[in-house]
């Protein structure tokens, strides 16, 4: 006999688990179906897991804000004990340089004022006082190092930083991903690991279900793309894409290891930090390291992914080149001849602000294009799919009559036309990581 769930999700990543959560606490009986061994095993696994709250749109602020409130409060959101313990938010707060690069970083500070996060501004001296073995030269734009002028300093030289309290990191992204798991669980969520959906199945013009590699009929009325860097391969599987303005796309990202400048304590000194000078982002990493990522200058060729099963896991001479980047602010960080890191993969919007939204085949939803810089939006993003399927269901014209998701923490109002798979391209966005 076939098995039949109210919901099905693909990915058990921190947005499927999450989205898992929420519906099962609506009383669905939901199904997260992942192709790996464990949830959080995707792209996930290799995330940064920056808590920052600021972006360059006030909606994408305003749900990272709303967001960071949950992960302060990690253990009333996740709401039950997880045998492997909880995830714990390292509180050390999130620094952004500012630059010509940044404007100033204007706008950001316009957006953070909106909402009303507090910030302050430090001078470069100020900067040095939180974290002395950063260096205030100008470089700006980022270059590559094979580049001329690659390390040749401007003559003015950084102005500062922006500085505020409520950010900070994760230091276990997968462990994150099980408590959401078990939280689901809790709520009669279910969980089928080591199986690949092969194909989506439909009755008339809607979705009925999905069928496995092993051939394996699951059926159900809504099923929910959650599948991270394979978002394209399942849209094209349901043959959504050809409805969507906006796509989605596999990119390659390298992130490196370092050590922290010798004698000095960067792993609990230190937090998040950002800058557009060097087109690096950096953050304490256990071991007293520093991990470090690019924030894409537009010097650096984007490696776009066809094939999101198969790309080189390896890092490359792009390691090295972000490791030089941010030696320029670090002058006294040694860089080992034999870097470490990790590499995994972005979903990418076109213009890098993600869809959570429905789509053409009635039944088949998305929350995709999280293009770098979502896991810290996943408790939010759960509960804002959660309201968007059921009202659906119920028969909503979304795309016509967008709904407006409450955020009952910081009293936002946000409309999910921002995130509809059908908007022109946000001109507002930073078309970067940074989102
Ligand atoms: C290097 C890197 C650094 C990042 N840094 C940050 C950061 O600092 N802060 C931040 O907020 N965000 C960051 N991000 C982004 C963030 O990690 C992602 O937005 C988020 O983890 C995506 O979660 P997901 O659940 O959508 O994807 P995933 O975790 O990839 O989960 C998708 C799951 O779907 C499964 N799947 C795919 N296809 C199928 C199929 N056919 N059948 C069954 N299962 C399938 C996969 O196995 C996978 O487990 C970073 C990302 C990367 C790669």
């Amino acid at each position: 006999m076939n098995q039949k769930y109210d919901a099905i999700i693909i990915g058990a990543g921190i947005i499927g688990c999450s989205i898992g959560y929420e519906l099962s606490q609506k009383g669905w009986k939901t199904l997260n179906i992942d192709k790996l061994g464990a949830s959080g095993h995707g792209s996930t696994a290799n995330t940064c897991a920056v808590i920052r709250v600021h972006y360059s749109t006030i909606d994408g602020t305003a749900a990272a804000y709303e967001s960071y409130k949950y992960w302060e409060a990690w253990d009333k959101y996740i709401g039950v004990e997880d045998s492997l313990g909880l995830a714990k938010l390292n509180k050390c707060g999130v620094m952004v340089i500012k630059s010509t690069a940044n404007d100033q970083l204007k706008k950001v500070r316009n957006i953070l004022d909106e909402i009303g996060i507090a910030y302050k501004n430090l001078t470069f001296d100020e900067v040095k006082e939180k974290c002395s073995i950063l260096d205030d030269t100008s470089y700006h734009p980022p270059r590559r190092p094979e580049d001329s002028k690659f390390g040749t300093p401007n003559d003015t030289p950084l102005k500062g930083a922006i500085y505020y309290e409520e950010g900070g990191y994760i230091s276990d992204p997968v462990l994150s991903v099980h408590n959401v798991q078990v939280a689901a669980e809790s709520h009669g969520a279910q969980f089928k690991f080591n199986a690949q959906v092969n194909s989506i199945l439909k009755e008339g013009d809607k979705v009925s279900g999905v069928t496995l590699e092993d051939g394996t009929i699951i059926e159900s009325p809504v099923v929910i793309n959650a599948s991270g860097p394979h978002s394209f391969v399942i849209n094209r599987m349901a043959g959504v894409e050809e409805g969507m303005k906006i796509k989605t796309r596999a990119l390659r990202h390298e992130v490196a290891h370092l050590p922290s400048p010798e004698g000095f304590d960067y792993e609990s000194t230190g937090c998040p930090s950002s800058d557009s000078d060097v087109g690096a982002y950096w953050r304490p990493e256990v071991g007293n390291h520093i991990l470090t990522g690019s924030e894409d200058p537009e010097c650096d060729p984007k490696e776009w992914i066809e094939n999101p099963d198969e790309f080189n896991r390896n890092l490359t001479e792009q390691a090295k080149v972000q490791a030089l980047r941010l030696a320029q602010r670090i002058p006294t960080m040694p860089i080992p001849t034999q870097i470490q890191g990790v590499v995994d993969l972005y979903d990418v919007a076109d213009d890098w602000i993600p869809i959570y939204d429905k789509s053409d085949l009635p039944g088949f939803y998305m929350a995709v294009g999280t293009s770098g810089n979502q896991y810290k939006n996943a408790p939010v993003i759960g509960k804002m799919m959660a309201q968007l399927i059921e009202q659906c269901e119920k028969g909503h014209d979304h795309d016509n009559d967008p709904i407006v998701f409450h955020l009952e923490k910081i009293g936002h109002d946000l409309n999910m036309k921002f995130f509809s798979r059908l908007r022109e391209i946000n001109e507002e966005s930073s078309f970067s990581v940074l989102g």
